[in-house]
Formats: structure tokens, C-alpha cells, sequence
């Protein structure tokens, strides 16, 4: 689950979770051993969590950008997506956190039209994630990142005359 800081806006007023938990399926949580791509041990689907009152400080935290914008629309909610979407507060950069039972869900309309249109809108990669695996849209189209280690980080890299990449990079080398 992305931390805090990615979050950019409190929740909107009338927004609710309500039969969504998409969130407890698609990240790590590690103080509970949840892994991407599967529920939470604590998790029950459609319902919430089994331990809410003590849950972790990161699922706390977490709100999906669904929660908090509100030119999302109601098809953009995880549960009906199938994907979890955030933003990075500092880049921009716009996450999809794809449900493995619904990899390819994000390719459908409206959404495909929509993430290429913020993609191609420049210095605002759109990375799609099912686990760890990664593809990225920018103004160059969609490029196939492949798995992401714990030790790599992506870059986005300056073509000049508009044109981008993102590259996956190693943490320190
Ligand atoms: S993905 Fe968003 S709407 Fe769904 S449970 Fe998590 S925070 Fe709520
Ligand atoms: S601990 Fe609860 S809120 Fe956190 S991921 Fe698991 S089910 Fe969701």
C-alpha cells in the first residue's frame, strides 16, 4: 500500500468505501503479511476488516484518489474499475494498482482513453502495476517495464521535443 504521502486531498464529503476493499487485496502490507495480489488475511471481502479498530497505521492512512477527487465518477470506483488508482504527491506521477483476477481491466473503456489522455499529457507517467509488474504510458506510448525489485526505482527520462520514457533504475548504481 502506497504511504501517506502520496495522498494529496482529505476524502470528499460524500464519498464512502462502502462494499469496496479492493485496497486490501492489491498492495503489501507487511504488518499483517498481506502481499500484492492477494487479500489480506484480515480482509473480508465486500465487508471490510476483521480488525479494524487495531489495523495498521498504513491502512489508516491510505486513501485511493476515488476517495478524494471528484472527477472520478462513480465508474472509477475500485470495486467497479477493478483497479486501485493513486497519485504521487511530489511527481505526479498517477499509480494503477491492478486486481490480478482483472489484469487487464484498465485497457476497457472509459478508462484506457482516459489514463493514455493524463499519460500523453507530459511529465506524468501513467504506471499500471499488476503486483509487481510494471507498464508504463507517457507521451511515447506503452512501454513494458516487467517485474520491479525492492532495490530499483523508476525514472523518468527527458527525450527533449516533449517526448518521454520511464526506465527502471537501481538504487545506488
Ligand atoms: S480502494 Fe478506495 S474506495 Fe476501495 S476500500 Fe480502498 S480506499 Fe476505499
Ligand atoms: S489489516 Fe484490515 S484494513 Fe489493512 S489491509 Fe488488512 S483488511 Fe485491509
Amino acid at each position: 500500500m502506497p504511504d501517506a504521502t502520496m495522498i494529496t486531498s482529505p476524502p470528499l464529503p460524500l464519498r464512502q468505501c462502502g462494499s469496496c476493499t479492493l485496497c486490501c487485496k492489491v498492495y503489501d502490507v507487511p504488518p499483517v503479511g498481506a502481499t500484492a495480489g492477494n487479500w489480506c488475511p484480515n480482509c473480508v471481502a465486500g465487508r471490510g476488516c476483521k480488525i479494524y479498530e487495531i489495523r495498521p497505521q498504513q491502512c489508516r492512512d491510505f486513501l485511493c484518489l476515488w476517495m478524494t477527487q471528484d472527477y472520478l465518477g462513480p465508474e472509477w470506483k475500485p470495486e467497479k474499475a477493478r483497479f486501485v488508482l493513486t497519485m504521487d504527491a511530489a511527481t505526479r506521477w498517477l499509480f494503477v494498482q491492478a486486481d490480478p483476477g482483472a489484469a487487464q481491466a484498465w485497457r476497457k473503456e472509459p478508462y484506457f482513453t482516459q489514463l493514455r489522455r493524463w499519460s500523453a499529457a507530459g511529465n506524468r507517467p501513467v504506471i499500471v502495476f499488476v503486483r509487481k509488474h510494471a507498464t508504463a504510458l507517457t507521451s511515447e506510448g506503452e512501454a513494458v517495464l516487467g517485474e520491479i525489485a525492492a532495490d530499483e526505482r523508476l525514472v523518468l527520462r527527458d527525450l527533449g521535443g516533449g517526448r518521454q520514457i520511464v526506465e527502471k533504475h537501481r538504487i545506488g548504481a
